[in-house]
């Protein structure tokens, strides 16, 4: 079902758009009200090209209270965390946050998070990077590590046990 269907007769949530906000200029964010619709986010985001999502419109349903509705919405699952809108918006509003603070709302009321990012979590708080370190082929066919492929090296946290914990502490304090 898409989120439209889903809006069509919803009350305005004022206290949690109200907490979003909050939560925004804690970020030192524009809060979405400053947003006049001009879809400059939605195109250029990388995400909206292949699936649903669509920053401009996260932005109009947060004015206008749908929160459930998007925090039961996949949509807000499909952001590549790219920063582009953010970037990319006049009025200094960043939709990524936006999908962020969502995100971090529905896993607190207990909503499923997709499998990737499950293991995604499982990596970064085990190695301290969302997957581990790759090799990449080239376009003569090879496989290059990346001291071969001339990137710098990539660390990894000297303590897991005390990395873990910081993740937590900071993980808490955002929530
Ligand atoms: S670019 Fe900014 S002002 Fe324009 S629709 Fe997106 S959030 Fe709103
Ligand atoms: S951060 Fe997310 S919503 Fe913003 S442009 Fe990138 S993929 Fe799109």
């Amino acid at each position: 079902m898409s989120i439209t269907d889903l809006t069509s007769r919803a009350e305005a949530q004022v206290a949690e758009r109200k907490e979003i906000n909050e939560r925004l200029q804690k970020l030192q964010e524009e809060v979405s009200d400053f947003c006049y619709q001009c879809a400059k986010c939605t195109s250029g985001c990388e995400a909206h090209k292949l699936l649903e999502l669509e920053p401009h419109k996260i932005v109009a349903l947060l004015k206008r209270g749908l929160i459930d509705e998007m925090i039961n919405s996949d949509m807000i699952w499909t952001c590549m965390s790219c920063f582009k809108c953010k970037e990319r918006c006049p009025q200094k509003v960043a939709p990524v946050n936006i999908l962020f603070t969502l995100k971090n709302l529905a896993v607190a009321s207990g909503k499923q998070v997709p499998g990737d990012f499950t293991a995604m979590l499982q990596s970064a708080m085990g190695i301290g990077l969302i997957q581990d370190i790759q090799t990449v082929p080239t376009r003569a066919g090879e496989t290059k590590t990346r001291e071969q492929a001339g990137l710098p090296p990539c660390s990894k946290p000297k303590d897991p046990a005390k990395f873990q914990q910081t993740i937590m502490t900071v993980a808490m304090e955002k929530v």
